[in-house]
């Protein structure tokens, strides 16, 4: 009664022309890493901070007040702060917000063989597990451990994420691995040669697409045998140039001029259309959250061939809102630093400008939802409209309708439920 009751108000919502809202906080920007696809890294020298236990709980509160669904605690390194953690977690659920995620670059994974471990991992899995979080990310990018531990800078990381999985699994949370696409992805040590537009008309036969069809599919395998059960993909969190002229100014130091991170328009088409290509062999075997939608959207996007009426506008500054930890205030999101919203508390969502149009990148926490989300909005607003869309690219309409028949299958990502193996069989 309770799920229809949730899914009526959230028809209602979508009618009136707007998406279940997502707040992302970012708690911290400490972080002891050394990812070099990441400005927060722990060797990038700036004053680092910390928004306060109360302040942030006062966001939550008004986070509840405004309707938003969605809360990320996110960083620098969330857990860090972990004797906090748990907390505002349970404020967020007390506030009414259902869906609350955090993660972790698993530093705490460290030192698999001490004695002590396995008593660590049991604690924090329990304290975690004993708090209304929904899904739990850990961070990996790359399937080989060397190449993910030497950019995170920790040691013997990956096998002690093997050995954590099943503790988390028996205290009733399924974290979900998150690969920040980067060029290690690749698995290839040899530099690839920057592939030319006229690759795009045949990329299965181009080197660059190769590789990093390979890298997921080695991927997907380790992760499958590390034990994990459900997995997303970062879109790259690059800030080059090309952005800087689009209007764009971080606040959200994970962004990064890094090499590592920063693709030409031909390799993202390539990159996403790899990725698009490898989700559906390991649909059946791991719940993946990328929807073939949005990658099918960027493929296109960064291979010239979208119109700009074909993509829906991201949702950024709308029903989506990125809140900063060194001023506290609120942003559409961590790349729109020049929109400076204010106070979460003092911020009035209803006023605010509802045409979406910006498509300056790619942060799929942003872009995925509204990808997904988008066609459920125009079939309730303007379904002529979504029919016309429809009709003009069938491949995207196979796209969608295929998602929401995995996502339900994926009990919609649920990192509280193991995975229901008959069902993720179809696909
Ligand atoms: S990606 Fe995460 S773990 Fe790595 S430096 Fe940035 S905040 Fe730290
Ligand atoms: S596409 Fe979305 S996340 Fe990216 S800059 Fe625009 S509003 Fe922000």
């Amino acid at each position: 009664m309770e799920t229809l009751s949730s899914g009526l108000k959230t028809a209602a919502l979508m009618a009136r022309g707007r998406l279940p809202g997502q707040l992302v906080i970012q708690i911290t920007d400490r972080c002891n890493a050394t990812c070099p696809q990441c400005g927060m890294r722990k060797t990038n020298n700036f004053p680092r901070t910390r928004l306060s236990t109360d302040g942030i709980k006062s966001i939550i509160d008004a986070a509840g007040e405004k309707g938003i669904q969605a809360i990320s605690f996110t960083g620098g390194e969330p857990m860090l702060l972990r004797k906090d953690l748990p907390e505002l977690i349970h404020h967020a659920g007390k506030a009414g917000i259902p869906y609350i995620r955090s993660g972790t670059n698993g530093f705490f994974f460290m030192n698999h063989h001490r004695p002590e471990f396995g008593d660590k991992i049991k604690k924090i899995a329990d304290e975690l597990a004993a708090t209304p979080l929904r899904n739990f990310w850990i961070s990996l990018d790359s399937a080989l451990p060397h190449v993910h531990e030497s950019m995170r800078g920790f040691d013997g990381l990956v096998r002690g994420m093997e050995k954590s999985l099943p503790v988390f699994h028996a205290a009733g949370l399924y974290p979900s691995v998150n690969l920040g696409l980067n060029r290690n992805v690749s698995c290839r040590t040899k530099k690839q040669p920057r592939p030319s537009k006229a690759t795009l008309e045949t990329p299965e036969a181009s080197p660059f697409y190769r590789a990093f069809a390979d890298g997921f599919d080695a991927f997907y395998r380790s992760v499958i045998n590390l034990g994990f059960t459900i997995a997303n993909a970062c879109y790259p969190m690059s800030m080059d140039d090309s952005q800087a002229k689009e209007g764009l100014d971080t606040v959200y130091a994970a962004a990064s001029p890094d090499r590592v991170v920063c693709f030409t328009r031909t390799e993202k088409a390539l990159l996403f259309k790899a990725l698009m290509d490898t989700i559906p062999k390991y649909r059946s075997k791991i719940r993946i959250f990328s929807p073939l939608t949005s990658l099918h959207t960027l493929v296109r996007e960064y291979s010239g061939q979208q119109n700009g009426h074909d993509t829906y506008g991201c949702r950024g500054g709308i029903d989506f809102f990125y809140v900063n930890c060194t001023d506290g205030n609120t942003y559409p999101c961590g790349y729109r630093g020049t929109d400076n919203l204010g106070p979460f508390q003092d911020l009035d969502i209803q006023s605010l400008d509802k045409t979406a149009h910006c498509l300056a990148c790619d942060w799929e926490c942003f872009r995925d939802p509204t990808e997904l989300g988008g066609p459920v909005m125009e079939g309730l607003t303007a379904p002529w409209r979504l029919a016309a869309r429809m009709a003009r690219d069938n491949a995207y309409a196979a796209h969608w309708v295929q998602d929401l028949r995995y996502y339900k299958a994926c009990d919609f990502f649920d990192g509280r439920m193991a995975p229901r193996t008959t069902a993720l069989s179809r696909f």
